[in-house]
């Protein structure tokens, strides 16, 4: 099993080796771990993670929250580049949109954006989206740019939205949030979202999943979502793993093993 969204630079999980959160991990049938960037220094962690640990695979991109201090300086995006072309960063993100607790303009997070989707394209790269609130923005510059390799992470948007990014061919992934009760929109889009659409997250540390609700999320609790998208779809979790292992497979080209 995959969980295609981690942040184990994060606190807490930083104070624990990586190896002892594979471990738990892989006790759980979590193989693989996408290790995923917020902004440089955390997209360098990223890949140096990758680096050491077989498990892990690296995604480099500024988040919506950081992308004033990448606008204002052109270094970040030389090092980006840079950083894209490493051994194991199998994408781009998370990049995206964020309206509700970013500080930065919408214009300045739209150009942010814009770059890192150009160098997306450029570099062959799937992208992993970050929307929040900003449904129809980004919905207009991924239609524009014709991106094809690109997933919603900690989905839970509204049917309409979700037949429309279905529409386009692109992905949604959900994390421990479709088990909390009154999260009834994420859960009816986990329920709805075709087998050959979806793939699993945690984005740990945030997110943990019932009955770890509040404490930090690790890769470990991917199945717990599984289960849950099993119950929602009323399959079994091996069905589930079996459809995202193949999604994650080839939206992030590996290879099998
Ligand atoms: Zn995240």
């Amino acid at each position: 099993m995959f969980d295609t969204h981690a942040h184990l630079y994060l606190d807490p999980l930083d104070k624990e080796a990586p190896a002892e959160l594979i471990r738990r991990a892989a006790e759980q049938g979590v193989t693989k771990i996408i290790n995923v960037g917020i902004d440089i220094a955390t997209s360098q962690r990223s890949v140096e993670l990758a680096r050491q640990n077989e498990a892990i695979y690296a995604a480099v991109g500024i988040h919506p929250q950081e992308a004033e201090t990448a606008y204002n300086d052109g270094h970040v995006f030389r090092e980006l580049e840079r950083l894209l072309s490493q051994e194991k960063v199998v994408a781009l993100g998370e990049i995206g949109l964020d309206y509700y607790k970013s500080q930065t303009a919408p214009s300045v997070q739209k150009q942010v954006f814009e770059w890192q989707i150009r160098l997306a394209l450029e570099n062959d790269k799937p992208i992993i989206v970050h929307n929040r609130e900003a449904d129809a923005d980004v919905y207009e510059i991924l239609k524009y740019y014709k991106c094809k390799r690109a997933v919603f992470h900690c989905y839970g948007r509204d049917r309409d939205f979700t037949r429309k990014i279905l529409d386009m061919g692109w992905l949604v992934s959900f994390t421990g949030n479709i088990t909390f009760p009154k999260n009834k929109q994420g859960q009816e889009a986990a329920a709805f979202a075709p087998l050959d659409r979806i793939m699993l997250e945690t984005d740990c540390p945030f997110m943990a999943p019932v009955p770890h609700r509040g404490k930090p999320s690790e890769p470990a609790y991917a199945r717990l979502v599984a289960e849950k998208i099993a119950e929602l779809k009323n399959t079994s979790v091996a069905e589930i793993e079996k459809a995202t292992d193949r999604n994650a497979r080839k939206f992030f080209a590996l290879a099998e093993n």
